[in-house]
């Protein structure tokens, strides 16, 4: 029986490598997304024991939590599992609005619903902050529906500091999910003293810096996709990082898995962070990245790997 864990004090516990669904049947994000391929990334996922499934309403305008509610559906695992989905965006031919008003909430997690074919939501989350909508209403608005059972713990991610102490004013807020990594640690400062403080679960998004944390890119071999415009892809900030991912083998061969895995396992040994949620584009990507369970680092090697980056 694999480990698991308690996301923060939500009751919901998992393996602690979860998957992040962003890339499955997300044809809006990006380019030549298979479905057939989602499918089977899935049903790897749920075959190789991952229980923490991490979607949104943007990953494929609910194409996403479709596909996932027809692989549960089609394996009858859906006991078996806990689904995180969020919502705050409004796409229409026009361009794209956010919205945390209680109604657009509530009808969302209904929507939600219907696509993740079952009648509650693990976690659900405010994508993106509207800034308009008061923080403490929109919540209060999740603290409704989790009181009707539909869903069970409230998420808000891309809050601001102060958007993040407003939301929470009444305590509500179970997770807080953000971009973070080795290679951008600044929520260290602020944001995850904060949650550790008020017992909120931080998830990290992007643990393996969209793949530059995995040690397949190389100087000579960076990516040709909209990661090439991103900061930490380009000039001597690309190279140095590859430099410290590389030097990162030796550890990976002592513990006998992948850069990948000694990354993920790093995020892990962060206080109030309890699962992860790499993506992956295919089964094989699900499968190498599950093995970070089978890396057992001691807490002297989670400070080496952090030092390397800082
Ligand atoms: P990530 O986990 O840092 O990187 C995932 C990408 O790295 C994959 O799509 C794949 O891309 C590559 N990869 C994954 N495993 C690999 C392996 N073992 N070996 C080689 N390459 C591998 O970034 P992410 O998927 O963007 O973020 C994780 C999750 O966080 C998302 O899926 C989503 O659920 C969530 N998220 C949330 C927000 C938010 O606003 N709340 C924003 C972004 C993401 P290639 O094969 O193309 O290299």
């Amino acid at each position: 029986m694999e480990k698991r864990v308690e996301i923060g004090r939500t009751g919901l516990r998992v393996t602690p490598i979860g998957f992040g669904a962003n890339t499955i049947g997300a044809h809006n994000l990006f380019q030549n997304i298979d479905e057939e391929v989602s499918r089977e990334t899935l049903r790897a996922a749920l075959g190789s024991g991952v229980d923490f499934f991490d979607s949104a309403f943007m990953y494929g305008l609910g194409r996403s939590e479709e596909l996932i509610g027809e692989i549960l559906s089609e394996t009858g695992r859906r006991s078996d599992v806990v689904i995180a989905t969020k919502a705050a965006h409004i796409v229409t031919d026009s361009g794209v609005k956010l919205d945390n008003s209680p109604e657009f909430l509530t009808d969302s997690v209904d929507i939600a619903l219907k696509r993740l074919q079952t009648d509650y939501i693990d976690l659900f989350y405010i994508h993106f902050p509207d800034g308009v909508t008061p923080p403490d209403e929109a919540v209060g608005a999740l603290q409704r529906l989790k009181e009707a059972g539909k869903i069970r713990a409230i998420g808000v991610s891309n809050f601001s500091m102060d958007t993040l102490k407003a939301a929470n004013k009444d305590s509500y807020v179970d997770v807080v999910q953000d971009k973070y990594s080795l290679v951008y640690p600044d929520l260290e400062e602020d944001m995850i003293p904060y949650c550790r403080e008020q017992g909120i679960s931080f998830i990290p998004y992007t643990p393996l810096a969209s793949g530059l944390l995995t040690g397949k890119f190389t100087a000579g071999n960076p990516p040709q996709d909209f990661r090439k415009d991103r900061p930490h892809f380009q000039g001597q900030a690309y190279l140095d990082n590859i430099a410290k991912v590389n030097s990162l083998q030796e550890l990976a061969d002592k513990h006998g898995v992948s850069i990948a895995n000694i990354v993920l396992a790093t995020t892990l040994g962060i206080d109030s962070i309890d699962v992860v949620i790499p993506g992956a584009k295919s089964p094989e990507q699900v499968l190498a990245n599950r093995k970070t369970l089978q890396a057992d680092l001691t807490s002297e090697d989670v400070a080496q790997v952090r030092a390397l980056f800082k």
